[in-house]
């Protein structure tokens, strides 16, 4: 708990987070100011009004200047300006999960990671439903963490961006996981992927002994981190989960057995086949759900219920429409090369893969060997087409160029044969063609649905 009452602070970037930490803090007594860089929504301008907090837009004038400390969106880089300005001076930047952590003692799981946070997030929040626990799901995700905090009354459900977690102080989550770390948004972090994995691993900074630090067993840059987070001397205690091999403490897979080993005893939970989600990479993602489950006190019934009964996240390897016996398959979340791996790995007929848009410097290449043994055509879209068909041109029989995403679509229908699949899996952002990655999605399936 800090004490805001009669501070003056400055929240830069008036986004759904930096709104919501506005108007906590507001509630909670402090004298606020909104600076926002660009523009500000006609809905958090209404916001903002009602509550009768000052705002600005267009640029940050003096008055952001003003504050005791700062709180900036995650959109917000650490090089801007107004950001440093409050560093040099020796003030505090925080984070918006920095703040509302300030504000309550309930429990917090918080998921972090490359790739799977929404769907593990997103899966938390099934198990705990299914256990009837009191909860909320927030962070990343649709609502701000700020916004839950005087609604909930049982265990916050984080999904959480490194960015968030580079302006911490003493957020401590009771359960903390990190699912994986992958090049992705190098480019906010001096395109070291050092840097990048520190930011994630801050996700421990607070904890102890009596929280729970639940990590990937067959990541080598985690591992790595984990080496150093053992040396600490308050360090959390550490579960594994591995879909490979044994772990000391945590879940593993054995004989297509899911198996939780703590304190040197095993106890089988279920059968790979039973969980409900396709793809190695959410075999993954449900021993990490099933492990902070457990962290949590739910029993293994529930744990055992909740795997099997989860169907996955819009947008991500969501079977769209089957169509003369074709699976159409909406990845559009996709938007990283590993994402494409895990997405075609977990196919075992035919593929015609639709790939493309703004790329982030990608390196296709890590595809090539999925795409030998499984696409017989790359249907290429948006601004990547170029650099994509200059590295895969000729990897798979065919390459196909297309300007929009009906003609993928329609030039999938002519190639794919009955029982095969035909895959929406991007590797790209979306910005070159659609508002967003769901807008991308919402559009293949509105097209496939035309067929
Ligand atoms: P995030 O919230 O971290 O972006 P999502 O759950 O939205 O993650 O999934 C993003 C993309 O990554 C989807 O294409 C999904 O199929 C894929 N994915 C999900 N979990 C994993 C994982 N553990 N490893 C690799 N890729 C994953």
């Amino acid at each position: 708990m800090r004490e805001v009452k009669d501070q003056h602070i400055v929240v830069i970037g008036a986004a759904r987070s930096g709104i919501a930490a506005a108007l906590l803090l507001h509630k909670k007594g402090a004298d606020i100011f909104v600076s926002d860089y660009g523009t500000i929504s006609e809905d958090a301008k209404k916001k903002l009004e009602s509550a009768g907090i000052p705002f600005e837009e267009n640029g940050h004038t003096d008055k952001a200047k003003q504050g005791d400390f700062a709180v900036v969106s995650p959109g917000v880089p650490t090089e801007a300006p107004i950001v440093q300005y409050y560093l040099n001076e020796g003030k505090e930047v925080f984070s918006e999960i920095e703040v509302a952590g300030w504000f309550t003692d309930q429990n917090i799981i918080a998921v972090t990671g490359s790739n799977g946070k929404t769907t593990v997030a997103n899966w938390l929040d099934h198990v705990w439903k299914t256990a009837k626990r009191k909860h909320a799901l927030a962070g990343n995700i649709g609502v701000a963490f700020s916004d839950e905090i005087d609604r909930n009354k049982g265990d916050f459900l984080l999904e959480v961006s490194s960015f968030q977690l580079d302006h911490i102080k003493d957020f401590k989550p009771a359960v903390s996981l990190i699912l994986n770390i992958t090049p992705d948004h190098l480019n906010r972090y001096q395109h070291s992927l050092e840097a990048y994995a520190a930011a994630k691993f801050r996700i421990t900074e607070n904890q102890t002994g009596d929280d729970r630090f639940i990590f990937n067993y067959d990541d080598p840059i985690i591992q790595k981190h984990v080496e150093q987070l053992k040396q600490k001397q308050s360090a959390p205690q550490l579960w594994a989960f591995s879909n490979k091999r044994e772990v000391p403490e945590g879940a593993f897979v054995r004989d297509n057995q899911i198996i939780f080993k703590f304190n040197n005893k095993e106890e089988s939970l279920m059968s790979v086949e039973e969980i409900g989600l396709r793809g190695k990479h959410n075999l993954s993602n449900g021993l990490a759900t099933a492990l902070a489950a457990r962290a949590a006190e739910i029993k293994n019934e529930a744990i055992r219920e909740s795997l099997k009964s989860f169907t996955g996240v819009e947008h991500r390897l969501e079977l769209a429409r089957e169509v003369d016996g074709v699976k159409y398959i909406n990845d559009s979340k996709a938007t990283n090369v590993n994402a494409v791996w895990f997405a075609l790995d977990s196919f075992h007929v035919p593929v015609t893969l639709i790939l493309g848009g703004r790329d982030k410097g990608n390196d296709y290449s890590e595809l090539e060997a999925q795409i030998r043994e499984k696409v017989h055509t790359i249907i290429a879209i948006g601004e990547s087409k170029d650099r994509i068909e200059k590295q895969l041109g000729k990897v798979a029989p065919n390459f196909v160029r297309v300007e929009t995403m009906g003609g993928a679509v329609r030039a999938a229908k002519k190639v794919a044969k009955r029982g095969e699949v035909v895959l929406l899996s991007p590797a790209c952002a979306s910005f070159d063609m659609f508002d967003s990655y769901e807008h991308r999605g919402k559009i293949f399936k509105e097209e496939v649905n035309k067929l």
